[in-house]
């Protein structure tokens, strides 16, 4: 009888401790059960209770690590705070949004949000329990977001916040550069309007009466008015989106430069400039024709505009397997080293009278750039003032961006 007793007590004893090392996440001490033995179907129970929690506990790892990555693979800045002001949770996008690495154990969430605005927000929901949603820039990135702080398990102790915040700075810079662009554009059309104005206004008041001042104002007014031509044509040309219609062939280097060459052919002559080309005859790129002679057409226009009498342009092609390369080089003024990474902005003129007095807009080299960019390629400069300046294209012979094809 004190046998079975024990061994009832034992096994007990043994079993009771095996579920509560289930219930720790461990694993069940073996017991050695006979066949007959009435804790046999007990015993078998555990061990299937062991293997269904090992299982449940496989996919919770499983789901918390892709919800792990998902997260911080989340362009948007991600926390979440319990109702003592305690980080549980932050992603990498936050970490970067708000400028250091964000602690994995539990801390305060002063610890990291330093905006003013953003704390305050923060607070807000605390009290009233109610989702805030601002734009702010924050204190040691200066990026820009759009912030969203919501308020989870409302009006319960277990109230938990979470702040969301999506970085707009990139929107928020391409709508300053359009608004830039609009108020260059606006200021550089003005000037020749102003210009054919005035002097229109001064011909009507009684100047035309005077031949010679006559045929100098309305020279005035014919050039001014080419250049506002110029300037529109420059400008729909940036303007207009890259459809990706326009279809690639195939189009033969020098026949582009020399077609080039031959609308400037009475400033060349003006200037007593000589031209040579280094171009191999057969020398053929597929490219979207229109984008390229633009290229050609912008940089030996400066080539000759800024070269200085009896100067000297050279184009020279070369290929290899994969590229073209094009260069322009003049022996004129040049573009001192402050002035070169800024050139191929809009609107950007080393010596403006000068641009001006040549009828040119700014805009030329961004054409360049943009076209350049579009067709897959790049655009170098190398220059030194008072000797000269040699721009090269760098195009693919075919490899042309998927939308040409
Ligand atoms: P622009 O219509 O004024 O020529 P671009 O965009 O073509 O406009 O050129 C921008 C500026 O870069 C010019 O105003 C000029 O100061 C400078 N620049 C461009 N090409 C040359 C060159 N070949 N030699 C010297 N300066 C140049």
């Amino acid at each position: 009888m004190a046998r079975r007793h024990r061994y009832w007590t034992g096994h007990l004893a043994k079993m009771t401790s095996n579920l509560a090392r289930i219930e720790a996440g461990g694993a069940p001490e073996p017991i050695i059960l006979t066949p007959d033995s009435p804790f046999l179907a007990m015993g078998k129970q555990i061990e299937s209770l062991h293997a269904a929690t090992q299982t449940l506990q496989s996919q919770v790892e499983i789901r918390q690590a892709t919800f792990g990555r998902l997260i911080d693979h989340l362009p948007l800045g991600v926390m979440l705070l319990d109702a003592n002001r305690q980080v549980l949770l932050a992603n990498s996008a936050m970490a970067e949004l708000v400028g250091h690495p964000i602690q994995e154990t539990k801390h305060d969430y002063f610890d990291d949000i330093k905006t003013y605005r953003l704390a305050r927000m923060i607070e807000h929901t605390y009290r009233n329990q109610k989702t805030h949603h601002k734009e702010l820039t924050m204190l040691n990135t200066q990026k820009s977001v759009d912030a969203s702080v919501i308020a989870l398990n409302r009006g319960t102790a277990e109230l938990q916040v979470l702040v969301i915040l999506y970085d707009v700075t990139y929107l928020r810079q391409v709508e300053q550069m359009q608004l830039d662009f609009v108020g260059n554009v606006s200021h550089e059309l003005k000037t020749p309007v102003t210009a054919i104005s005035g002097f229109a206004e001064t011909l009507l008041a009684g100047a035309k009466d005077d031949p010679k001042t006559l045929d100098q104002f309305l020279q005035i007014i014919y050039d001014e008015s080419s250049r506002l031509t110029q300037l529109i044509t420059d400008i729909l040309t940036l303007s207009r989106p890259d459809s990706g219609q326009a279809q690639a062939k195939a189009v033969n280097v020098l026949d582009l430069v020399n077609d080039a060459l031959k609308s400037l052919k009475q400033p060349i002559a003006e200037k007593g400039l000589e031209v040579k080309t280094d171009v191999p005859k057969d020398l053929t790129i597929t490219t979207v024709p229109a984008k390229f002679s633009q290229v050609v057409r912008n940089l030996l226009n400066n080539a000759v505009f800024y070269n200085r009498k009896d100067g000297v342009v050279t184009v020279t092609a070369t290929a290899d397997e994969k590229n073209l390369k094009l260069s322009v080089q003049d022996t004129g003024i040049g573009i001192a080293e402050n002035d070169q990474e800024r050139i191929f902005e809009r609107f950007y003129r080393v010596d403006k009278a000068r641009s001006r007095h040549n009828g040119g807009t700014g805009l030329g080299l961004a054409i360049v750039h943009d076209m350049v960019m579009q067709l897959g390629g790049e655009v170098t400069l190398a220059s030194q003032v008072g000797v000269g300046s040699t721009f090269t294209v760098s195009l693919p012979l075919a490899d042309l961006p998927r939308f040409y094809k």
